[in-house]
């Protein structure tokens, strides 16, 4: 069991976002103030709106929340850099007062009253709580059929996250301390932290409709995102090409069987087989080649990433000397 009453910083990315912004502090202030009184946070909590470039008012009605509002805070960016850029600034920097952070969408879509189970499953010692949708009843077909075929699909890349949930979840300092060490410029955020690690759990809540404002999410917008997740945690796709190389050529030599006894009983015409072997054999090896080529491309760029190869949780040489100290 942690200290109970540790900082809690609450993240929130805006792009564009006038109409909702009052009615989110609204609801913020009163989710705070709940959370102050039972002493589950200290007064040094926040919450801190990360303006992304917005072309409206969003950033003059930021700086006057945080003005009127004890708890409210803000920062901006040079100009818009997509949501995941704005969050990993707004990450970034609330990790320097916080103990805890939460990241949520200024929309309040994914339910608040879900903050409450976070932080008991953090004072339990998760340092990582993701916020899982429920069930998607408030979706249409087809966003739901999207949204949770992308899952299946990252999966059966080999990419480890976890199942319909987006960017709503508690971390603890340490594991953002960590995530400063993933250098990567391709962000797909909810890929990163299950590589992180730590004890982690889970909170279950269902996703509402936006209350204002539209989704700056469009489908195109949508695809990219899918399309940046799985090139920027799979090599799969590599190795297909070389897996279909090597079918080919297998089917080459069948291929080259067959139109030899063809040939052999007299059934062609003259240049056949050898057009018909060629095609084959020289598609198979092409295949195979960019196969090879692709493996090494892929270890390229599996070690531009630099991704740290371990994260050591606890050691306890340090904890002995920690323990000398404060005796
Ligand atoms: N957002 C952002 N920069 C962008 C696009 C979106 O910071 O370029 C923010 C937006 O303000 C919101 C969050 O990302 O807080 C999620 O966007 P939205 O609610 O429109 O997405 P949806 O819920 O429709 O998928
Ligand atoms: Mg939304």
């Amino acid at each position: 069991m942690k200290n109970k009453s540790e900082t809690l910083y609450i993240v929130i990315p805006c792009y564009n976002e006038e109409e909702v912004l009052e009615e989110t502090t609204r609801q913020l202030r009163e989710k705070i103030e709940k959370l102050l009184e039972e002493k589950l946070i200290s007064s040094d909590s926040r919450v801190m709106y990360v303006n992304d470039g917005s072309k409206d008012k969003t950033w003059e009605l930021i700086e006057k929340i945080s003005k009127r509002e004890k708890y409210f805070t803000g920062i901006s960016l040079s100009r818009n850099r997509g949501h995941q850029n704005a969050l990993l600034a707004g990450l970034m920097t609330a990790k320097k007062y916080a103990d805890i952070i939460i990241s949520m969408d200024a929309d309040l879509q994914d339910d608040i009253g879900a903050v409450d189970e976070m932080l008991k499953k953090y004072y339990e010692g998760n340092d990582i709580v993701y916020g899982v949708r429920s069930a998607r009843k408030k979706d249409t077909f087809f966003k739901k059929t999207t949204a949770e075929g992308f899952y299946k699909i990252m999966n059966a890349m080999g990419v480890e996250i976890v199942f319909n949930h987006a960017d709503y979840r508690l971390t603890s300092k340490r594991v953002l301390n960590n995530l400063e060490n993933y250098k990567e410029v391709n962000l797909f955020l909810r890929g990163i932290f299950p590589l992180i690690g730590y004890k982690s759990a889970k909170v279950y809540y269902e996703r509402n409709e936006r209350f204002a404002g539209e989704s700056k999410y469009p489908l195109k917008k949508m695809l990219s995102f899918a399309w940046d997740g799985i090139t920027s945690f799979s090599i799969k796709p590599i190795t297909l090409i070389f897996n279909l190389g090597i079918t080919i050529l297998v089917i080459s030599t069948f291929v080259l069987i067959y139109s030899i006894i063809v040939k052999l009983l007299g059934q062609t015409v003259p240049g056949w087989t050898f057009i018909i072997c060629s095609i084959w054999v020289v598609a198979g090896l092409e295949m195979f080649s960019l196969g090879v080529i692709g493996e090494y491309i892929g270890k390229i760029y599996t070690e531009t990433k630099g991704r740290p190869r371990y994260i050591i949780s606890r050691n306890l040489v340090e904890e002995k000397k920690l323990e000398k100290i404060s005796e």
